[in-house]
C-alpha cells in the first residue's frame, strides 16, 4: 500500500471515488461523536466487513450511506476486498493482518480528516 497522501491523489483522479463527500449531517454526528469514536467505528467497520478472508457479501458489504466511515470506504476504495485488491494490491482470499486494518483505518480517518475540513459538499 502507498502512503496515505499518495493514495488521496491518487482517489482524486477517480470520478467516482471523488463524487463521495460527508454532509452537513454526517459532519454534525462526527463532531457529536467525537474523531476516537468514529476512529473505533472505522476499526469496527474494517473488521467486520474487511478483515475475513471471504467477507460475506463481498463487494455488497458497504452501505452507500448511513454512517460517514461508509461514504470513506467508498470514497477511498476501501468498500470490499474486490476494491482493496483493484487500488491497493491487497490480495483477495487472505485473512487482512493487524497492521493491514491498521492502514485502512488511518487511510479512511485521514479522509474524514479532509471532509472535516469543510472541503467538502
Ligand atoms: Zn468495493
Amino acid at each position: 500500500m502507498q502512503t496515505v497522501a499518495d493514495a488521496l491523489i491518487r482517489l482524486k483522479s477517480s470520478k467516482f471515488r471523488s463524487s463521495f463527500h460527508l454532509n452537513e449531517k454526517d459532519r454534525e454526528y462526527v463532531r457529536s461523536k467525537g474523531r476516537d469514536v468514529i476512529e473505533s467505528h472505522a476499526r469496527d467497520f474494517v473488521k467486520s466487513k474487511l478483515a475475513d478472508e471471504d467477507p460475506v457479501n463481498d463487494g455488497k458489504q458497504t452501505p452507500m450511506r448511513g454512517h460517514p466511515v461508509f461514504k470513506a470506504m467508498h470514497a477511498t476504495g476501501c468498500c470490499c476486498r474486490g476494491c482493496l485488491n483493484k487500488w491497493y494490491k491487497v490480495p483477495m482470499h487472505t485473512k487482512l493482518n493487524e497492521v493491514q486494518q491498521e492502514k485502512i483505518v488511518h487511510l479512511l480517518m485521514a479522509w474524514i480528516d479532509e471532509e472535516m475540513k469543510g472541503e467538502g459538499e
